[in-house]
């Protein structure tokens, strides 16, 4: 699905509340740090074109029932006199199916004078069919997934190196190529599959700017996808890091998607995500670290997103980062666990939906929001 990169002023949020990270050899801030590139975060993001998309089936709440034709009149079962009596404001109505009160105009009340008119058949009375009863509006649709779509974002790239993980051998590098192995295996398994970047460049588009972080979630925000994985490398510990978003998870509200905490939505699946690929990971024999860092921009991402660090095979050898088999070993067990994460996966619950459910059962998204 594409959608139109209408810029509009996203909202500002300063979130991100620093909290430690519970199993990982590294604290959150030291994550963040290490991640970041050098440019300074724009204020203000594209978003309005996914907001717009939100919004455009909210125009059926504003529908009117439809307007209400008069009533026909009903006609007199016999002849009356030539003279407008009085009592033509009285209408045979009893034989009319329960109604709700309509209005009459005067000018309909007034029935034409029936000289030498023959009466219908009570029947024909009968035959009005009832009033139509407005109905309630379509729910706003449903957050639309792609679940055969996934995004991938090889860390830094170009002008920036990112860690330097070994003598000769850079995190932008090891991303890189981890993402290729990556995208090779999803597609075997039927995935459609967008890298924010696919050579060492990370140019934006046609220009030749830098790709932001914020460039970054913007592409992954526009494909709808399953899951989107932003890709790190170190130097430092061993196996596979998994971080999530620290946001607190919070009901879908379109009309107030902030940029920074947009995830926010997408947290609590984003947790089952982590899960699935701990275990994936953990049964191909690979060490494996899962905590909460909000290393950006995974806290702007409308989709399941994680932070995928790869580590060295073994402690303490940052050389074993560029192995072949041992990246192999990495992406198949991912793999593994997003070919079911496809069906897994439940779309972000709405506002209204929330409201709606059993207090407690807000972080458990409603699976009948997503189109298979
Ligand atoms: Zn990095």
């Amino acid at each position: 699905m594409t959608v139109s990169p209408k810029l509009a002023a996203g909202t500002l949020a300063l979130a991100a509340a620093v909290a430690m990270a519970q199993q990982s050899t590294q604290t959150p801030e030291q994550v963040r740090e290490q991640h970041a590139p050098k440019e300074a975060a724009p204020l203000v993001h594209p978003i309005g074109g996914l907001k717009k998309l939100f919004h455009l089936g909210k125009k059926k709440d504003d529908q009117k029932p439809e307007p209400q034709t008069p009533e026909p009149v009903a006609t007199p079962a016999k002849s009356q006199p030539a003279t407008p009596a009085p009592s033509s404001t009285a209408h045979p109505v009893t034989a009319r199916p329960p109604a709700p009160a309509h209005p009459v105009s005067p000018a309909a009340s007034v029935a034409a004078p029936a000289r030498t008119y023959s009466a219908p058949p009570a029947k024909a009375v009968a035959q009005i069919p009832p009033h139509p009863v407005p109905i309630a509006p379509p729910p706003p649709p449903a957050v639309a997934v792609n679940r055969n779509t996934i995004v991938l974002d090889p860390g830094h790239g170009g002008a920036d190196p990112g860690a330097r993980i070994s003598d000769g051998l850079y995190e932008k590098d090891v991303t890189l190529a981890l993402a290729y192995r990556l995208r090779s295996l999803l597609q075997a398994r039927g995935f459609t599959v967008v890298l924010t970047r696919d050579s060492d460049a990370a140019t934006n588009g046609s220009s030749s700017s830098q790709l932001t972080l914020d460039d970054r979630a913007g592409i992954a925000n526009h494909q709808r996808a399953v899951a989107c994985l932003l890709l790190h490398a170190t130097g430092v510990g061993e196996g596979v890091h998994l971080y999530r978003s620290e946001l607190t998870p919070a009901p879908y509200e379109a009309a107030t998607l902030p940029w920074l905490t947009a995830q926010s939505a997408w947290v609590a699946q984003s947790q089952v995500l982590a899960t699935r690929l701990s275990q994936s990971i953990t049964r191909s024999g690979l060490p494996l670290v899962s905590s909460a860092a909000s290393v950006r921009p995974v806290d702007s991402l409308t989709c399941p997103a994680l932070v995928v660090e790869l580590a060295p095979q073994t402690v303490g050898d940052p050389d074993t980062d560029s192995d072949g088999r041992y990246q192999q070993q990495a992406a198949e067990a991912i793999t593994a666990a997003l070919v079911f994460w496809r069906n897994d996966m439940k779309a972000p619950q709405r506002a209204d939906e929330a409201s709606a459910a059993a207090p407690g059962s807000a972080s458990i998204p409603s699976a009948s929001a997503v189109k298979p």
